[in-house]
């Protein structure tokens, strides 16, 4: 059978022409709508007979294998042919490949390019052999995007120079890509026969697979709702890699909002290799946590992992590609110790080659860190996975947002002043435009927002980005290198952002002591996310918690055709104690009175059986108060309190307490939307129940007003926006903590008067059927009964 490989002419040329080190200096931030309009302007002052954007392929058979390289020349001039045959060298056919850069134009002509070189050949000999062209000109085009000028290095070849060059870039990238076609039979061989890894579905599992199935053969959106224990993980990845097989789609994006979330994508594959799959995975881990070198900066001066980077990597690549399946954070920073490459480098290089992707939401959607070698350059039918969805709408605000401080551009200022005068005087007047702001502020009791962008400041932050860049591109050494570099990210993520301000946005400042922070705010963050949506063919978003659909429909950026699908719990009713003590009320001001009968009602809940609870609050203060009023009443139990400021080890410490239960209760206080209030799984006697006080709203703060402003006026919910269904997704999330698996048994209490209102109660889960309980004593007893029931039930299982 033949095998087909597609390659873009870039990621060939990368490919085999690559050398040398990482980065041998900073080379600027990418300036993507700069860049664009150049490309744009040059592209319209060419004459009549170019043709911009021009895609082009060239298919090059090799025994079972065809190789087709495909791409898009920036521009093509190609005149009549009465004007081709002419003498004249204005009627000759040229291509046009267009670079911006930020550095100095006169680098550009003096150094060399191998990969720009390379690439414009590559499209000069396809163009040339479509076209049946003996030779054709070349133009190599570089625009300053600070100056607006630009250069053309202009070059004549002849066809049988191209052609050399192209078949010797073919013939180095062959084996590889025959190694590629060779891997595509046997995973899609394997992907045919792979069969679901279990003997059967759970109740609603099978559901959940065949609606996804369809959705990313369609290449339509689908919000699912799933409860815990349904099996998700795999309802999702089995349907996208059967698609994979069938090539519906050419690469599948598992996105999570937490690592742990990682390593169970990761192991739900690894359950699938099990049954005889072949794919290739890889996770991607944060930079600043893999990285071998934290002191030193990514370059071949400073970093050996950076020195020879592309001299070694892609044999690192091949061999690592050839000998595992799984190219996890373990194998990504042992594998890059030995062949002395950057792990992250390295970890991007097999993202390209994998066919699965497990990384963070930020590599698919934040503005500044997407991956763009693939939703920009390399666009394809990609799936985005996105695990636990209802989390991706803060996550989507902090991506879309931005902050600077004054107090940096302050701290800079005094260390420029001799080396860099022009830089210093605009950090003055930066400085004194934020002094301005922080005045404004003062006059509001220290807060202030406006619907308004910053224009005066982004003015002066674009002055200190161009003086910043220029400086910083001759790779000078000085002491305040680091921190002018550390303001330069800053500022352009700042301008990034700044670019997309609209209605959905609002500058906030804050002013702390002598400082000011001034924050583009986004409030409403599904215009962005549908932008970014267009990146994947088809978007599967999931989670135990998406109620209500509209407006997780409306915020997570989902277009009209986007399918629902809502599921019940696969688990017994009978083995959940589900109970709301709806005559306590834990408003904020009324929980000095109301403390004594939340302390009460807790006690009754898990004062019937020795086990393990966790009671979740709205606050740490309002946590602490509980804690000191219950602790005295409780003198036999254990109690752990969450912290502000845990750490990953305080957090696998506090649950690794969570073992099964000995003779004393065990009494975890936590807070509601934090650390320990989703993405943890205490299975079976690991936790017998947990307490929820309040209906989990986030605290009233300038940030979340904007929210309830804006959603008042755009679709009269600015309380449920803002408020209401944050805080239920935060008890529900919380509750789902205590039944994981079939034969989980446990009690949830929750404990407010709002549960009994219809503004809270319809977003309780439909299967629930909870008892209201009047007082304490009504508490005791029916957990009492409970769990004689249960140990009843048990006793006559055994
Ligand atoms: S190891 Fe660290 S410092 Fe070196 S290139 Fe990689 S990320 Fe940069």
């Amino acid at each position: 059978m033949t095998e087909t490989i597609q390659i873009a002419v870039r990621a060939l040329v990368a490919h085999t022409l690559s050398r040398g080190d990482l980065s041998s200096g900073f080379r600027g931030a990418s300036r993507n709508v700069d860049a664009i309009r150049a490309h744009q302007r040059i592209q319209k002052s060419r004459p009549d007979g170019y043709l911009p954007e021009v895609t082009i392929s060239h298919e090059i058979p090799v025994g079972d294998l065809v190789l087709v390289v495909s791409g898009r020349i920036d521009g093509v001039f190609h005149p009549t042919p009465e004007k081709r045959t002419s003498e004249n060298r204005a009627g000759r056919v040229y291509i046009e490949e267009i670079k911006t850069t930020t550095g100095d134009l006169e680098h550009c002509s003096a150094d060399e390019n191998p990969l720009h070189w390379g690439q414009i050949k590559t499209y000069a000999y396809m163009y040339a052999r479509r076209h049946e062209l003996t030779d054709i000109d070349t133009h190599l085009t570089y625009f300053q995007l600070d100056t607006g000028k630009h250069i053309v290095l202009k070059r004549s070849f002849q066809i049988g120079e191209l052609e050399s060059f192209f078949t010797d870039l073919i013939d180095r990238y062959l084996a590889w890509a025959s190694t590629l076609a060779s891997w595509r039979n046997i995973r899609d061989t394997s992907i045919r026969t792979l069969s679901f890894p279990y003997p059967d579905y759970r109740p609603g599992q099978r559901a959940m697979a065949v609606n996804i199935y369809n959705a990313l053969r369609r290449h339509r959106q689908l919000l699912v709702q799933a409860p815990t224990g349904i099996g998700k993980t795999m309802a999702v990845l089995f349907p996208a890699v059967k698609c994979l097989g069938q090539a519906e789609i050419a690469k599948i994006f598992y996105l999570t909002a937490r690592t742990t979330a990682r390593g169970v994508a990761e192991k739900a594959l690894e359950t699938l290799r099990a049954g005889g799959l072949r794919i290739k995975s890889v996770t991607l881990t944060a930079k600043d946590k893999t990285c071998f070198e934290p002191e030193a900066a990514c370059n071949g001066e400073e970093c050996p992992y950076a020195r020879g980077f592309y001299d070694r990597i892609r044999e690192a690549v091949e061999h690592l590609f050839s000998n595992r399946d799984a190219f996890d954070r373990e194998t990504m920073e042992s594998t890059a110790r030995e062949e002395a490459v950057c792990p992250f480098e390295l970890s991007l290089e097999m993202a390209r080659w994998a066919d699965v992707i497990i990384c963070d939401y930020n590599y698919a959607f934040d503005p500044r860190v997407f991956l763009r070698r693939f939703f920009q350059e390399e666009p394809d039918l990609f799936a985005f996975l996105i695990d636990e969805a209802h989390n991706l709408v803060d996550r989507a605000r902090e991506m879309f947002s931005a902050e600077i401080r004054k107090q940096p551009f302050l701290d800079l200022r005094p260390s420029v002043k001799h080396r860099l005068p022009g830089l210093y005087k605009t950090l003055g007047r930066l400085n004194r435009c934020l002094v301005t702001y922080r005045k404004q502020c003062e006059a509001h009791s220290g807060v202030l927002s406006d619907p308004a962008p910053p224009e005066p400041l982004a003015h002066l932050i674009a002055d200190f980005i161009f003086k910043a860049e220029k400086w910083l591109m001759g790779n000078e050494s000085a002491p305040f290198r680091e921190n002018l570099l550390d303001l330069y990210f800053t500022t352009t993520g700042f301008m990034k952002i700044f670019e997309q301000f609209d209605e959905s946005y609002v500058t906030c400042m804050e002013k702390t002591g002598e400082d000011l922070r001034l924050k583009l705010f986004c409030m409403n963050p599904s215009r962005h996310l549908n932008a970014a949506l267009t990146r994947c063919a088809s978007a599967i978003f999931f989670s135990a918690t998406l109620t209500p659909a509209d407006y997780f429909h409306t915020l997570l950026g989902c277009g009209d055709t986007a399918g629902r699908l809502r599921l019940g719990s696969p688990f017994p009713e009978e083995n959940l104690c589900l109970l709301i003590a709806d005559r306590v009320s834990t408003r904020y001001h009324h929980r000095p009175k109301s403390l004594r009968a939340v302390v009460d009602a807790i006690c009754a809940a898990v004062g019937q059986k020795t086990g393990n609870y966790l009671l979740f609050f709205p606050s740490h203060a309002y946590l602490q108060q509980v804690c000191d009023e219950l602790s005295p009443l409780l003198p036999d139990a254990d109690i752990l309190l969450q912290t502000p400021g845990m750490s990953e080890t305080d957090r696998e410490n506090f649950l690794n307490r969570f073992s099964l239960p000995g003779h004393r209760t065990l009494l975890g206080f936590v807070v509601m939307g934090g650390i320990f209030g989703e993405g943890i799984d205490l299975e079976g006697d690991r936790l017998s129940g947990a307490v929820v006080v309040g209906v989990g709203l986030p605290g009233i703060s300038p940030e979340n007003e904007l929210i309830r402003d804006y959603f008042a006026r755009t679709c009269s919910k600015g309380f449920e926006y803002a408020y209401v269904y944050p805080g239920m997704n935060r008890v529900l999330q919380a509750a789902g903590r205590v039944i994981r698996t079939e034969t989980d048994r446990g009690i949830v209490l929750l404990i407010d008067e709002r549960f009994t209102t219809h503004q809270y109660k319809y977003l309780l889960p439909e299967h629930w059927r909870p008892l209201y309980m009047k007082d304490p004593s009504r508490i005791s007893l029916s957990v009492d009964r409970f769990w004689n029931r249960q140990d009843a039930a048990l006793k006559r299982e055994a």
